[in-house]
């Protein structure tokens, strides 16, 4: 996994990881939360600023994604998928 800064934050105690190359850029996190995400010029997810958004919103954005494109972990421990 990148430690890109589109694919990977620390935020609101979570980590969440973005897999590009699992996104098939259906945008479901995006409509979910378009704060938290957004596509980029080649149609995958990276992050918008998940800072602004709340934890249940962007949990709500992560767990949502059709293809476990999204990881969460709270302590280390992988909530999402
Ligand atoms: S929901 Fe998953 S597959 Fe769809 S754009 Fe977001 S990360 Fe990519």
């Amino acid at each position: 996994m990148s430690d890109d800064p589109r694919s990977l934050i620390v935020v609101n105690g979570l980590r969440v990881e973005i897999d590009r190359d699992l996104c098939v850029g259906f945008g479901d996190c995006v409509t979910e939360s378009p704060a938290s995400f957004e596509l980029d010029d080649e149609g995958i997810a990276v992050f918008n600023t998940p800072q602004s958004a709340d934890r249940g919103e962007l949990l709500e954005a992560c767990a949502t994604c059709p293809v476990d494109a999204i990881t969460v972990y709270e302590d280390d421990v992988a909530i999402i998928p």
